[in-house]
């Protein structure tokens, strides 16, 4: 049922798309039968498949594509609902509540609450995000071969014709002006100015219409995101999914994974036979929790967790930038990657969203956000150093994170570069949410930066990239996963997301994961059947 809402004041009205138009996730386009939804079940339920693939984000729809195209009969499993084209909508609330985990309210444990954002929903964390496709660092995955034992088995000319083919499907575009958007367009005339090299941003983009609110899902279906996409796309070639289903554990007999277990939201149990395998795709906070419940016991399991945390501020211009026209994301500058770990974006956010960054209380702030219309807002990523973990008790996970000094300097530094581009696009007030930071007016006020304090509380960190907790590698003492994807120790049971990744990469992560997940869900697909 679509939740009911008043409208939004501070929002300009932006015309609806037609609703009569069906989208590729529409129930009458799918096969009959293709689709359960686990909170209409009544009863315990068993079901049988070659493969069940646990999560459908990122990397569980393009393995479970990539098996059912080989010709294998495959299961999803997906925690969350299926969220329809037709129901999205701009409010930012009951989007997070329908499609985000915990509401929108995950947060990291440590000296600091940083929010942990993460898609709950059929499509996963692609549902919400900002749909950016770039490539890794090449030095990135050089690295993986060199010091973490991948040597040939996981190599930047394996991954190139992965990268080819999802390119191709999900139609990756660099964004062209008609969409840009003055939140992107001031960033690439900043960038100039400085001459700090930066880029227009490619994007999975059927079309994208500019409404700058791919967060709450994109309401023209015009994101191709794994809702739309590789979801229906695999329940085309046979597969089925069941929505509302938490896989509580991979089941096993004899060193050998023949199911899942899961509960739906209705509270009754699924129990799917997997005859050839079960791929684990949860994402890297839900895997290593699922594998524990399962009886993985490795040193590695929830371990190396990395990030890369983002966060965000305002500023204020005399001309109007209107933030709400464009998409989301359309400019980046990778230039302080290899120097300083950090990359600035640009980022549209919603009013509701956009007053937690901006300075005052009360009518101070309801003025500022009556401004909304003049403020912009820009991004900084980092490839933090910093290693956490995630530790699920009572089938709920924890994350530790705890941002090392030399990791909170670089965002200070990316702060203040940050600022520096908001001047050069000609802000006039430039509002750092940083504890102790005054509101800077000028230039000049840069310095002010050199005395921004080190400490986690003092910074609203927000991690939504995330890396390595069943990490890969050959050895069973310092990694979950072995160079073939298989848990060390459980045969048939696989993982393909980005838990697997020894380290993070210093770009948006989507474009990688899924390039991982499809070369390892095609090596899986040409393995004989794992012996009983
Ligand atoms: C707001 C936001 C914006 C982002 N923007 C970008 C961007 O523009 N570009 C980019 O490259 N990256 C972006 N990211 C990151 C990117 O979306 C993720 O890195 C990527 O989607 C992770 O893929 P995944 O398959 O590991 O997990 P997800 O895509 O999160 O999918 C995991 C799925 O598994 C399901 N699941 C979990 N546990 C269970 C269980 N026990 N049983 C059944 N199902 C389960 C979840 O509900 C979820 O649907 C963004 C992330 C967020 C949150
Ligand atoms: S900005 Fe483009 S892709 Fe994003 S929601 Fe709007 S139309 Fe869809």
């Amino acid at each position: 049922m679509r939740t009911q809402h008043l409208p939004n004041p501070l929002r300009p009205t932006v015309p609806p798309p037609p609703r009569a138009q069906l989208f590729p996730d529409d129930e009458s386009l799918l096969p009959e039968g293709s689709v359960v939804d686990g909170r209409g079940l009544t009863t315990d339920v068993i079901d049988s498949a070659d493969y069940v693939v646990v999560g459908t984000g990122a990397s569980g729809a393009t393995a479970a594509l990539v098996l059912a195209q080989a010709g294998y009969s495959v299961v999803m499993l997906e925690e969350g609902r299926w969220v329809r084209t037709r129901e999205f909508g701009p409010d930012v609330f009951p989007a997070m509540k329908q499609m985000y985990r915990d509401l929108g309210a995950q947060v990291t444990i440590g000296p600091a609450a940083y929010a942990v954002m993460q898609g709950r929903c059929v499509g996963g964390s692609t549902t919400i995000n900002s749909a950016i496709a770039l490539r890794p660092p090449e030095k990135v995955i050089e690295r993986w071969g060199t010091a973490f034992g991948l040597g040939d088995e996981l190599t930047v000319a394996q991954l190139e014709p992965h990268f080819d083919a999802l390119e191709k499907s999900l139609r990756v575009t660099q964004i062209g002006d008609s969409i840009a958007g003055n939140h992107n367009t001031l960033m690439e005339a900043a960038a100039k100015k400085l001459g700090i090299k930066a880029q227009r941003i490619s994007r999975y983009d059927g079309g994208c219409e500019a409404s700058a609110s791919c967060i709450t899902g994109c309401p023209n279906g015009k994101k191709l995101g794994m809702n739309i996409t590789y979801v229906p796309q695999t329940l085309k070639h046979g597969a089925k999914l069941y929505t509302s289903a938490k896989a509580l554990r991979v089941l096993s007999s004899w060193g050998r994974a023949t199911g899942v277990e899961a509960l739906t939201e209705s509270g009754r149990f699924l129990t799917v036979h997997a005859r050839r395998g079960v791929v684990v795709a949860a994402s890297v906070i839900q895997t290593p929790g699922i594998l524990k419940r399962s009886g993985v016991r490795l040193h590695a399991l929830g371990r190396h967790f990395q990030a890369q945390p983002g966060t965000s501020f305002a500023a204020r211009f005399d001309k109007p930038v209107s933030m709400d026209f464009g998409a989301t994301q359309g400019f980046n500058s990778t230039h302080f990657v290899e120097s300083d770990r950090f990359k600035v974006e640009s980022l549209s956010l919603p009013p509701e969203l956009l007053s937690v960054n901006l300075p005052g209380i009360g009518p101070e702030l309801t003025n500022r956000l009556h401004d909304y219309r003049h403020l912009l807002n820009w991004a900084l990523v980092l490839r933090a150093e910093t290693e956490g973990r995630v530790v699920s008790m009572l089938g709920k996970e924890m994350i530790f994170f705890n941002p090392t000094v030399t990791d909170l300097a670089r965002i200070r530094r990316g702060y203040r570069q940050l600022s520096e581009l908001m001047f050069a696009a000609g802000a006039k007030e430039v509002w750092p949410n940083v504890r102790g930071m005054p509101t800077l007016r000028s230039a000049d006020d840069l310095k002010h930066w050199d005395n921004a304090p080190l400490e986690p509380t003092a910074y609203s960190l927000m991690l939504s990239h995330l890396f390595g907790t069943a990490r890969i590698g050959p050895d069973p003492r310092d990694a979950v996963v072995g160079l073939d994807f298989q848990v060390h120790g459980l045969r048939g049971a696989y993982v393909v997301d980005a838990s697997v990744f020894p380290t993070n990469l210093g770009v948006n992560p989507q474009h990688t994961i899924m390039a991982v997940a499809r070369l390892g869900a095609t090596r899986i697909a040409e393995r004989p059947l794992p012996r009983v």
